[in-house]
């Protein structure tokens, strides 16, 4: 089975509809998204209503939660938390509910999913390093975990020897898939996952979108204007 694991779309409707045919060119037979659906883009709705309608399991990130949970913005700065007031006042009712039951983590034959970090999924941990992944690392009781929350695509990894992105089972592995809708790794091209399952085996993808389209759209509403800069220069 080949798996599409998606993360970190943030309103951003162009890129999510690119990696989207690019998973469905690809025939790939389930689609998981880790979360942070809403914020920073112009698109919240329609990116909350077509993730429901193709992803097999969706999970919470820490914007969708600021959006719903206004008691958790705490950790927001000023510019995310403009951009949840203003994701606030796009969402329908219907969409908010929806956001509001998203659960921390999920799993899937052997595999672990979460928003940012296996062990405490809600307390919102970056993981940057190998050190940041090493304690996770070690706390984790699955083999795969795949996160996304820092918008930097990685491999952490128990296997000193580790080449490439085939995975053996006598190894733990953190992915990190990156982000859809709002790259920071200085790579403007969206950035996502496929993992066969059969083979074991890990494929990063980055992939143009028409960023230029979301940027405008960003300049259009009361978003800062910098969250359009930032699409176009990956960081
Ligand atoms: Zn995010």
């Amino acid at each position: 089975m080949l798996l599409s694991v998606i993360s970190d779309i943030h309103g951003n409707l162009e890129a999510l509809e690119r990696a989207l045919e690019i998973s469905k060119e690809l025939k790939c037979d389930r689609i998981m998204c880790l979360g942070d659906i809403v914020g920073y883009g112009p698109d919240p709705e329609a990116c909350v209503k077509r993730v429901r309608e193709v992803s097999d399991d969706v999970l919470m990130g820490n914007h969708d939660q600021a959006v719903v949970q206004p008691d958790r913005i705490d950790q927001f700065n000023e510019m995310a938390r403009s951009a949840v007031f203003w994701t606030q006042r796009q969402l329908s009712a219907e969409s908010m509910k929806y956001l509001r039951n998203l659960p921390y983590t999920s799993t899937w034959m052997d595999l672990l999913f979460v928003h940012a970090s296996p062990k405490n999924p809600e307390e919102w941990k970056y993981l940057f390093t190998p050190d940041d992944a090493a304690e996770q690392l070690d706390a984790m009781m699955s083999n795969v975990c795949f996160v996304g929350h820092t918008h930097v695509p990685q491999f952490f990894t128990t296997d000193p020897a580790a080449r490439g992105f085939t995975l053996k089972t006598e190894h733990k592995y953190i992915i990190n898939v990156g982000s859809v809708g709002q790259p920071r790794d200085g790579d403007a091209r969206l950035s996502f996952g496929l993992f066969d399952t059969d083979r074991r085996i890990y494929q990063p993808v980055r992939a143009q979108y028409d960023a230029k389209q979301t940027a405008r759209k960003i300049r259009a509403t009361d978003l800062p204007s910098f969250l359009a800069d930032r699409l176009l220069r990956g960081r």
